[in-house]
C-alpha cells in the first residue's frame, strides 16, 4: 500500500511538471492572447501601417533643440525592445491617445501588443517592430481597413503580464 501511495505521488508530481511547463510555454508565446476581458474598438477605420527596428535608425526623435536617444527602449520602460523580440513578443508602436499600451492590435493574423509610441505615430497609425532595419524597408508604408483593437479593461496588467515573461526568460 504504502508503495502504490509513493507510486501515485511521483505520477502527480510528473502530471503537474508538464501542467507548469505547458502553461509556461503559452504564457511565453501568446501572452496576449486573453480576448475576453477586452472591448473591441475602431472597427471600418484604415490605418497607416509603417515598420521600425531596435537600431538607432528608428528610435531617434528631436524634442525642442535636443536629439533624443531611444535606441533599444520601449516606451513601457525597463524593457529593451530586443529583449521582447527574442521573447516572440510581437511589438506595436502606437498613439496611446488613440490605444492605451497594453492593448492588443490584430493584423495579418497575428497579434501585437501596444507596448511603445513614437514621435511620428499620430492618430490611426501602427508603427511595427521587426529584429532588423532591412525588413522594415522591405514593409514600406501599408494602409489597411483590416485590423482589429481590443482594448483590456486594465491594460496595465497586461502590461505586467509581458515584463514578468521577459524578466523570467531573458538571460542576464
Ligand atoms: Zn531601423
Amino acid at each position: 500500500m504504502k508503495r502504490l501511495f509513493i507510486g501515485i505521488l511521483f505520477f502527480s508530481g510528473l502530471a503537474l511538471l508538464a501542467f507548469t511547463y505547458q502553461s509556461d510555454v503559452l504564457l511565453r508565446h501568446e501572452p496576449w492572447i486573453e480576448l475576453s476581458n477586452t472591448q473591441k474598438k475602431y472597427q471600418g477605420v484604415t490605418w497607416k501601417i509603417t515598420a521600425y527596428c531596435p537600431g538607432s535608425c528608428c528610435n531617434k526623435s528631436v524634442i525642442g533643440t535636443n536629439i533624443v536617444d531611444y535606441t533599444n527602449t520601449a516606451a513601457v520602460g525597463g524593457v529593451k525592445l530586443t529583449a521582447l523580440l527574442d521573447n516572440t513578443i510581437n511589438v506595436v508602436a502606437v498613439d496611446p491617445a488613440i490605444i492605451p499600451l497594453g492593448s492588443i492590435v490584430k493584423y495579418n493574423n497575428n497579434y501585437y501588443v501596444a507596448l511603445d509610441t513614437g514621435s511620428a505615430i499620430k492618430g490611426f497609425t501602427l508603427d511595427i517592430l521587426m529584429p532588423d532595419h532591412e525588413q522594415t524597408e522591405k514593409f514600406g508604408i501599408q494602409y489597411s481597413d483590416n485590423i482589429e483593437v481590443y482594448i483590456p479593461h486594465n491594460p496595465a496588467q497586461m502590461i505586467k503580464k509581458v515584463k514578468k515573461t521577459v524578466l523570467e526568460y531573458s538571460n542576464p
